[in-house]
């Protein structure tokens, strides 16, 4: 009795979850928008969209109606059965990319593990079963499944759970002449986010994805997207493989395509699809109803004129704030990224400090991003308001005269 009256606050966190994350001090109960409330009822201004998330800001109507509607309707049917809602959507994703054949899943690192399997099994299949090597980059984030882990590029983060699957090499980002290096017959796959996220916000350059093409193109080896991150309209085209005109061979993307939903997808061709028979590959949850309505909800908004084009319009506005932040404060040696998915980079002297101007920010009433020790991550809502970014960013402001004193 008493532990079920007890208020939850903070400190509750610390009692029953494990302990891998390290939330703020206060819990946000409510959402509108690109507002946020706490318990105790302050308001803060959303700039973390929940990590490129919630693209439709918080309980968006359009969402809500289609979470309502199929939640009176039909809520689960495993993949012993399909349904509407998944196969509408999937629809929508191969009448709007390069994409043959999609399969969904429900998170980043699903939808990868997916590729990262389809891509071996595809070159052990067609090819030899020698041909198992997939080439990565250094500070790649691919999520934390064992396999999707080790193929992102942090070794403390895969470092610790015993002998790692083999035949992942890293090497440096943007830097061809080292992917030629390792290139032989034997690769099965290139995996690389177009926009390294959780890296630093760095978006490769349009010569060096035009270059991995022609290397696996050369190689008879896959060329394998993560757009968790940088998909769904967050760099102002629906994937960014369409902003580079560079075509990949399977595309990963989950993060926005549920704006707020559990749900990934994995994109790629007829031909490479058919690698894969009944009971190759599978999820319980994967293509849920409940998702897939609501992802579609999202993406008939998101992959409209009016969003996708005020996409780099807002980008200008954080910009532009800032420019003025750090002409003010002297604390920015680079702004960067795409889109909605914006970095700031600290200079040396506050090198280390990302989660100090999180805090001083969240303190300020502003919820903002790190991307490691040294770089402010931006990721809005892509229909963020003028007003919610002029306010939030003079209390981000705020935050950083604090810090700078
Ligand atoms: C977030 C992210 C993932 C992992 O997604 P989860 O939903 O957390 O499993 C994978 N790749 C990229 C590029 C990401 O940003």
């Amino acid at each position: 009795m008493a532990t079920e009256q007890a208020a939850i606050t903070r400190a509750t966190f610390d009692e029953v979850i494990l302990p891998i994350y390290a939330p703020a001090e206060f819990i946000p109960v409510k959402g509108k928008g690109s507002r946020v409330w706490d318990q105790q009822g302050n308001e803060y201004v959303d700039f973390a969209g929940g990590i490129a998330v919630t693209a439709l800001g918080h309980c968006h109507p359009a969402l809500v109606d289609a979470l309502k509607s199929q939640g009176e309707t039909l809520w689960h049917t495993s993949n012993v059965f399909t349904n509407e809602p998944a196969l509408k959507l999937g629809r929508k994703l191969v009448a709007s990319t390069f994409a043959e054949r999609v399969v969904f899943m429900n998170s980043g690192t699903e939808a990868n593990e997916t590729a990262f399997k389809l891509a071996r099994y595809y070159a052990s299949t067609r090819h030899s079963p020698y041909k198992s090597k997939i080439i990565a980059f250094n500070n790649a984030f691919h999520g934390r499944s064992f396999f999707t882990v080790s193929v992102g590029g942090q070794a403390k983060y895969s470092d610790g759970f015993g002998p790692k699957p083999a035949d992942i090499i890293h090497v440096p980002f943007n830097d061809l002449h080292a992917v030629k290096a390792v290139m032989d017959s034997h690769t099965c796959a290139v995996v690389v986010e177009p926009i390294q996220g959780e890296g630093g916000v760095l978006a490769a350059t349009p010569e060096f994805l035009k270059g991995l093409r022609e290397l696996c193109d050369e190689h008879q080896a896959l060329l394998v997207f993560d757009e968790v991150q940088s998909g769904m309209g967050r760099t102002g085209s629906l994937f960014a493989y369409q902003h580079y005109g560079v075509t990949p061979d399977i595309l990963t993307s989950a993060k926005a395509l549920g704006g707020g939903f559990p749900v990934s997808v994995v994109l790629t061709t007829e031909e490479i699809a058919s690698a894969f028979h009944v009971g190759s590959h599978g999820s319980t949850y994967g293509g849920n109803p409940l998702a897939c309505a609501v992802a579609g909800a999202a993406f008939d908004i998101i992959n409209t004129p009016e969003v996708l084009g005020g996409v780099n319009a807002r980008r200008e506005r954080f910009v532009k704030h800032l420019q003025n932040i750090d002409t003010e404060c002297d604390v920015f040696s680079d702004v960067r990224g795409m889109g909605l998915l914006i970095g700031a980079e600290l200079k040396p002297q506050y090198k280390g400090r990302a989660r100090d101007f999180l805090h001083a920010a969240a303190h300020e009433g502003v919820m903002v991003l790190n991307a490691g020790p040294d770089v402010m991550r931006f990721a809005p809502s892509l229909v963020v308001e003028d007003a919610d970014i002029d306010e939030g960013m003079a209390r981000f402001a705020a935050a950083v005269k604090k810090i700078v004193g």
